[in-house]
C-alpha cells in the first residue's frame, strides 16, 4: 500500500509499505479521504516526530475486522480519531480525556495518508463510530478538527450575544465562526492578513472583518465595537505575539481563548494587575475527545459544518507534498484533502 511519509518539513515521500494485519480486537480501513491539519504545518511541531506516515483526519471503510470485534463490520462507513482514551483513569473521570495516558499513546497504524489503516482495539471502541448516512467521507474527515474548536468552545462558554473576535482565519478560524454563531455568538468579528480569507470569513457569517496588514487590529477593533471589545477572542496563530495581541482586545470580564500553542520555549509577558482587575481569564484547548467528536459530528450533519463549505483543494496520495505546502503557505485556500 501506499502512505506518505514526512521525514522532514520539506521531505515528504510516497513509499509502498506493508498493509497492517488485524489482531482479534482491531480493524482494517480502507481509507477514502485524510485531511491535511493546519496543526502538522508547525514545523518544530511535525518535524520533532520524523519520520512519521502524515494525517490525522482520515475516514473510510472498514474491509477486516478482529475476530472479537463486535460493535463494527465489513463495509462499515467509519470516523476513527487517531488517539482514543481509557474512560477510567483519574482524567477521564473529569472528562480530560486528551490528558489521559492512553489516548497519548494510543494512535492509528501507521497514519491516515496512508491507503489502509489499522485501527487498534482501544481506538475502534473507545473513538470510532458509523458515519451517518447524510455525511460523505469528506465530511467525515471534517469531525476531528470540527470536535478541535467543539472543545474549545466548550471551554470558553459563550454567553447569549457575546462579540467573539476570531484572530486568524484559516479553516479552524472559519470552523469557530461557523460554531460560534450556532453557540450564539452576537456579533462575530474576524482578523487575518489574507484578502481570500476575509472575504470567506464574511461569506460564512463574520459580521466585520479587520486586515491585520492595513493597521492595528486593537485599534480597529475598537473602532467597530465604539470601545467595547470582545467578551471572546479566539486566538489561532501559534505564536507568544498573537496571543499577547489577543489578550489586548479582550473586554473586561472577557475571556482569550488560545487555541494553538506557541514555540516550545516562548514566552508571554503578562500584567496579572490588569488582569485581576479586569476579570480577565485566559482558556486554553488542546485536540479533543470523543464527546467532542460526537458532537461535531451533530454540527456536520446539521449543515453547520460541511466539506461543500470548507474543503478548496482535492489530492491524490502522490501530491501530499503539495497539499501540504499549499496548507503551509496558508494564504488562497482552506481545507486540503487527500482523496484516495
Ligand atoms: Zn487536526
Ligand atoms: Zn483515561
Amino acid at each position: 500500500m501506499k502512505v506518505a511519509r514526512l521525514y522532514s518539513f520539506n521531505d515528504i515521500r510516497i513509499e509502498e509499505s506493508q498493509v497492517p494485519e488485524p489482531g482479534p480486537g482491531d480493524a482494517l480501513v480502507r481509507t477514502r479521504a485524510c485531511g491535511i491539519c493546519s496543526g502538522d504545518v508547525m514545523p518544530w511541531y511535525i518535524e520533532k516526530k520524523a519520520p512519521l506516515v502524515l494525517g490525522h483526519e482520515p475516514s473510510g471503510e472498514i474491509i477486516a475486522a478482529g475476530s472479537e470485534v463486535r460493535s463494527f463490520k465489513k463495509g462499515d462507513r467509519v470516523f476513527t480519531h487517531h488517539h482514543a482514551p481509557c474512560f477510567s483513569c483519574k482524567y477521564c473521570r473529569r472528562g480530560d480525556h486528551v490528558q489521559c495516558a492512553t489516548w497519548r499513546s494510543s494512535r492509528i497504524i501507521p497514519g491516515g495518508v496512508s491507503e489502509y489503516i489499522l485501527v487498534p482495539a482501544v481506538n475502534l471502541e473507545n473513538d470510532t463510530f458509523v458515519l451517518p448516512e447524510s455525511l460523505s467521507f469528506e465530511d467525515g474527515t471534517l469531525i476531528e478538527p470540527t470536535a478541535c474548536a467543539v472543545k474549545g468552545l466548550r471551554r470558553a462558554k459563550i454567553i447569549q450575544g457575546d462579540t467573539v473576535l476570531i484572530i486568524g482565519l484559516g479553516v479552524m478560524g472559519m470552523i469557530n465562526i461557523l460554531l460560534a454563531r450556532e453557540y450564539g455568538a452576537g456579533r462575530i468579528i474576524g482578523a487575518d492578513m489574507v484578502n481570500y480569507r476575509l472575504d470567506k470569513a464574511l461569506e460564512f457569517g463574520a459580521d466585520n472583518v479587520i486586515d491585520v496588514a492595513a493597521g492595528d487590529l486593537r485599534e480597529e477593533l475598537l473602532r467597530i465595537t465604539e470601545g467595547d471589545m470582545a467578551e471572546l477572542v479566539i486566538v489561532g496563530p501559534n505564536s507568544a505575539e498573537s496571543m499577547r495581541m489577543g489578550l489586548s482586545c479582550v473586554r473586561p470580564g472577557g475571556q482569550t481563548l488560545f487555541f494553538t500553542p506557541a514555540k516550545p520555549g516562548e514566552k508571554l509577558i503578562l500584567d496579572p494587575n490588569y488582569l485581576y482587575f479586569n476579570d480577565i481569564n485566559i482558556i486554553t484547548s488542546y485536540s479533543c475527545g470523543p464527546d467532542d467528536t460526537r458532537e461535531a459530528c451533530k454540527l456536520i450533519g446539521k449543515g453547520v459544518v460541511s466539506a461543500g463549505k470548507l474543503v478548496t483543494h482535492r489530492f491524490p496520495i502522490e501530491e501530499t507534498g503539495e497539499a501540504f505546502r499549499l496548507t503551509a503557505k496558508a494564504e488562497n485556500s482552506l481545507k486540503s484533502l487527500i482523496i484516495f
